[in-house]
């Protein structure tokens, strides 16, 4: 099937071992479901994070379908409940965050899920972490940090990061790399899988919305020629020389002496 082979394929491009450790981050959605599927599927030593966010109605939705896949596969779901971890659930967290600053939604949420993710993955000891970013993604991304005027932002972009190593941090892989939305949403309803389709009713006025609105119009042929490119780029795109240090208030890896979470938290 050129679906799963393409997963196959870049999954052997990564280098993935099959006695390695991963942490799939499991959101509930299409895109990281069936990373979870696939890799287990495949033969790989996986097991699930959910991050509670506490957002009413649609979290819960999303909890459901994700102890739901974790039955069905057989792996062991952790679930991280961020309202009894960090005292309030995400709307309150962005919401504290955006009274000082003009942020955009997700630009909150992807900070702290990402400093989440590295923790939590850290206490269980795994090798890897892998997430449900697809081919329209890593475009989108890779568009928005050159509108933003910084290629130097996409240096860390790929099938698998590319992090100055350090040993707070854990690799993050991303198998279903070169497969769009599209093909992603077709193959999880012919497997039948636990899926939430609706969109997060907070992603409402993200600047990645606005580049979704043209990206949305390309062929898969584009969008590859974007990403070809780009990996062409990308050999030349000179990493910053930076040390890695150790956030001062909370001990994760960070480029200055406050990470970015603790930055917009104020913690
Ligand atoms: S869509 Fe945005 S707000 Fe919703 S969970 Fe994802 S990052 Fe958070
Ligand atoms: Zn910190």
């Amino acid at each position: 099937m050129i679906f799963e082979n393409q997963v196959r394929k870049t999954l052997k491009k990564i280098g993935l071992k099959k006695n390695e450790k991963i942490l799939v981050a499991l959101s509930g959605g299409k895109d990281s479901t069936t990373t979870a599927y696939l890799l287990k599927k495949f033969g790989y030593n996986i097991q699930g994070l959910h991050i509670n966010l506490g957002m009413s109605s649609y979290s819960e939705r999303c909890m459901n379908v994700v102890k739901k896949l974790s039955e069905d596969l057989g792996i062991n779901l952790n679930i991280y409940d961020i309202k009894k971890e960090m005292g309030s659930s995400m709307c309150y967290l962005r919401a504290s965050v955006q009274s000082a600053k003009n942020l955009k939604n997700c630009a909150i949420c992807g900070v702290i899920k990402k400093s989440i993710l590295n923790k939590e993955a850290r206490k269980l000891k795994v090798n890897k972490i892998a997430t449900g970013h697809n081919l329209d993604d890593e475009v989108e991304t890779f568009l928005l940090n050159i509108l933003k005027g910084s290629l130097q932002l996409s240096a860390n972009i790929g099938a698998i990061t590319k992090n100055i190593p350090d040993k707070k941090f854990v690799s993050r892989i991303k198998p279903l790399f070169y497969l769009t939305a599209n093909e992603i949403r077709k193959y999880s309803k012919q497997k039948n899988l636990p899926v939430v389709y609706e969109k997060c009713p907070c992603a409402l006025d993200s600047y990645r919305i606005q580049i979704r609105k043209f990206t949305d119009k390309l062929s898969k042929s584009e969008k590859e020629n974007i990403i070809k490119n780009f990996e062409k780029l990308q050999r030349k795109i000179k990493r910053e020389n930076k040390k890695i240090i150790y956030c001062e208030a909370c001990g994760e890896p960070s480029m200055k002496n406050i990470c970015k979470k603790c930055e917009l938290l104020k913690i």
